[in-house]
């Protein structure tokens, strides 16, 4: 038995639903081929279809062709996406919400100087938004975990997810989740809307990567290292629209909260989502975690075949890696999947120039906050504590929750942290995710190590030339003594008065040997709250920050027929993330407030037409920024259109970064590729994305050009199942010329289109 010093948990409303998914499943095997052999991930998405027939039914290939119309179990959203989400499931004008949820505080607190003084701070500053997402919580039966408590996928990993569950969050890295053998997809608030109105949530079936594991981790290398090296291999766009499923003997050797941080970062490849078969390291930290009887009724669903791949079941592409091969890798600058191993991170900085002094160095986070990591690092500390070493460089350590905290406090990690320099931050984003305050080196070159999941510019700390390297925890640890990038803590030794002193490598507990301390209990809130209709909403009208979101008007005079004579705003070149689209950082606290989060639309774009940033020539030739270019087409009535590059709207779930263009009035935007989540966003909002088919077409439309659709009208009226969309393109001087692209539409999409918006749809079929 694994110690728990945690009360066992009331499961009803966290256990999944097993015997209606086995049941569905059932039917699905009636559907498909005889004999047909399910991937763990297929099992689990089939599992939760509204029905089976209609998804699967009628032969053919379905990963990559088939749009499934599934039921998740459970939302989970952040207190910056819960805003926007909250106030479109608002527009549904319902009683409660279809399925459990969950809100959490974690994005908006500020680090800056420790703890509890940053906590409270973040709590004044942030307060009207904490009191509207508390009343929407009360109103409608939400679980909401105040500010303090942790991060969303901390959080949810030890009290909600479960083996064989599907669950939505309004994050990115929600697939985090898959830590416990689930589906956690991250989407935007729209697709949340839809689960929590019981509308059917529609996904185009994955692909399904397997990833082969072989071998032991050894010495300094982690499950961190292990997708630090896969994205180096797969790219940030090597997962996109696939599901990554582990395999094989080296998946059970790992601990639980290993896999999660392995399912974290599959959102830094574009993966829709990663997941592990069942195994007993799950199944112990379903015990430590207060959920025994969750791990009973996934005991009883995995001898049923539901919590692992069928043998013989075959992926789309396999992978294979040698644990025991692996050693530890550093990721960046300024991209997660440029991976370097160690032992040549030194001369990858020196061939390139960069800083190898060390400027900070960051670890926890939602990515690498476990026990297994505050202990291992514990490790690395209490030797170099022994050498007479603190650290060189500010040392920031961030729990996940509030349960991690605790525990590291209990254990006396924290103090062994603390010893050497470390500063312990609030339970919360912060640091991550460009809520962290740092006088130092603003505008100036730096690097800085962190063991966070991302590292586009100025996420941290709003410096554009602060080059972020993700490593482990360990090595994140072991290079904040020497305070140098060139060190290596498995082969250098640091000189001390005693002599070199060389690290041996870390090692630690994967759950707490005396068990989990749940500290601050009253941040837990009541496990599935029933809705109170009569709480009163708080938003002030008044207010900067919250906004109530009017519906959008539809594209289409007539509900159908082609986009016509919309104007190119311009091109924008080359990676263009979410965060490029709508920025976070000081952005963040108007995530409820359309109108003036929206002044910050694509303000760290690069127009190709010219090079500059935030740079867009409006049709009079007037030179403006982005956004206000945007807003003049807007007040002249102006639809407009975008021309993009590759992976547009890679990163996070950010549905912002949809929402904004459509309020300026964009009516269309052209790439050359897309990101999954963004490109279903776009359609959400009532934004139509089309794909060239040659890519080299990028360039045929220019800033101005008139563009029209042809073909648009027959996909809508249903007399055309052609993908193929036709862009009519003017040029200024009355030239014209064509252009093949394809749409993605699924048929209920054609129907958010027509509406002007997924909710406008929704609305309308609740009304009806
Ligand atoms: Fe928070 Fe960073 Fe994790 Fe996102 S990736 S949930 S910002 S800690």
């Amino acid at each position: 038995a694994t110690p728990s010093s945690l009360p066992i948990k009331d499961c009803t409303s966290i256990t999944p639903p097993y015997p209606r998914l086995l049941k569905t499943l059932d039917e699905v095997r009636n559907v498909l081929p005889k004999g047909a052999k399910l991937t763990l991930a297929e099992k689990i998405l089939y599992a939760h279809l509204r029905n089976p027939e209609e998804s699967l039914g009628g032969g053919g290939k379905v990963r990559g062709e088939r749009y499934l119309k599934l039921r998740p179990d459970r939302v989970a959203m952040q207190d910056a996406s819960a805003q926007m989400a909250l106030l479109q499931f608002m527009t549904c004008r319902l009683p409660s919400c279809a399925v459990p949820a969950s809100i959490h505080c974690d994005h908006l607190i500020q680090a800056q100087t420790g703890a509890e003084s940053d906590l409270s701070r973040s709590i004044e500053a942030n307060k009207e938004v904490f009191d509207f997402l508390e009343s929407a919580a009360l109103k409608y039966g939400i679980e909401f975990w105040r500010p303090g408590s942790g991060i969303i996928h901390q959080i949810v990993l030890e009290n909600y997810a479960a083996p064989g569950l599907l669950m939505l969050g309004t994050d990115s890295h929600t697939p985090n989740a898959g830590g416990l053998g689930m589906l956690a997809i991250g989407v935007g608030g729209a697709d949340a809307v839809d689960a929590l109105t019981d509308t059917p949530w529609e996904l185009k079936a994955p692909l399904v990567t397997g990833v082969k594991l072989t071998g032991e981790l050894k010495g300094w290398a982690t499950p961190k290292d292990l997708i630090l090296h896969l994205a180096g291999k797969l790219t940030v766009r090597g997962g996109t629209g696939r599901i990554i499923e582990y395999f094989g003997p080296g998946v059970p050797a790992q601990s639980c909260t290993g896999l999660a941080t392995i399912a974290n970062m599959g959102a830094e490849v574009g993966a829709t989502t990663s997941t592990f078969p069942y195994s007993d390291n799950m199944r112990q930290y379903l015990h430590a975690t207060g959920r025994g009887p969750v791990a009973q009724a996934a005991d009883d669903a995995a001898k049923q075949g539901f919590l692992s791949a069928d043998e013989g079941a075959e992926y789309d592409e396999v992978i294979e890696i040698n644990l025991s091969d692996l050693e530890p890798h550093l990721n960046g600058p300024f991209t997660p999947d440029l991976a370097t191993p160690l032992s040549s991170f030194s001369s990858f900085l020196n061939e390139n120039k960069y800083p190898t002094a060390l400027s900070s160095a960051l670890i926890g986070s939602c990515t690498n906050s476990s026990y297994e990591d505050m202990s291992r690092v514990a490790s690395i500390a209490e030797q170099a504590k022994a050498a007479g070493l603190k650290s060189k460089v500010p040392f920031l350590v961030t729990p996940g929750s509030e349960l991690i905290r605790a525990t590291v406090e209990k254990d006396g990690l924290q103090d062994t942290l603390e010893s050497v320099g470390a500063t312990v931050l609030a339970n919360a984003c912060g640091p991550c995710i460009g809520q962290w305050k740092r006088d130092e080196h603003k505008g100036e070159d730096n690097a800085i190590l962190t063991s966070f999941n991302r590292n586009f510019k100025a996420r941290n700390d709003g410096n554009l030339k602060t080059m972020n390297f993700l490593a482990s925890p360990e090595i994140v640890t072991a290079m904040a003594f020497s305070g140098d990038l060139n060190f290596n803590p498995t082969t250098d030794s640091i000189p001390t008065p005693n002599g070199p002193f060389r690290f041996t490598p870390p090692s630690g507990d994967r759950l707490p040997p005396t068990g989990y301390s749940a500290g601050d209990l009253s941040y837990a809130p009541q496990p599935s709250p029933t809705p109170s209709p009569s709480t009163e909403i708080a938003i002030s009208p008044s207010s900067t920050r919250l906004e109530i979101l009017e519906p959008f008007g539809s594209n289409f005079a007539n509900g159908g027929g082609e986009l016509s004579t919309m104007t190119c705003l311009m091109r924008v070149k080359g990676k263009c993330t979410t965060d490029h689209i709508s920025a976070a950082g000081a952005w963040l606290k108007y995530k409820g407030h359309l109108s003036n989060i929206s002044e910050n639309t694509l303000m760290t774009a690069v127009n190709d037409q010219g090079g500059k940033i935030n740079k867009a020539i409006d049709i009079n030739g007037e030179e403006d920024t982005i956004p206000r270019t945007m807003q003049k087409y807007k007040q002249r009535n102006e639809p407009w259109m975008l021309v993009v590059d590759d992976n547009y709207g890679e990163g996070s779930a950010r549905e912002h970064a949809a929402l904004q263009p459509r309020f300026y009035g964009g009516a269309m935007i052209v790439a050359r590729s897309f990101a999954r989540i963004h490109e279903t966003n776009l359609k959400k909002q009532g934004i139509l994305p089309l794909w060239f088919m040659d890519k080299s077409d990028y360039s045929r439309i220019s800033a101005h050009d008139k563009v029209s659709t042809n073909g648009l009208e027959a996909v809508m009226n249903g007399t055309s199942s052609s993908p193929i969309i036709k862009l009519r393109v003017e040029k200024p001087d009355g030239t014209m010329e064509e252009i093949e692209t394809r749409h993605t539409l699924s048929e209920d999409q054609i129907e958010w289109l027509r509406y002007g918006s997924a909710l406008n749809y929704i609305g309308k079929v609740a009304r009806d």
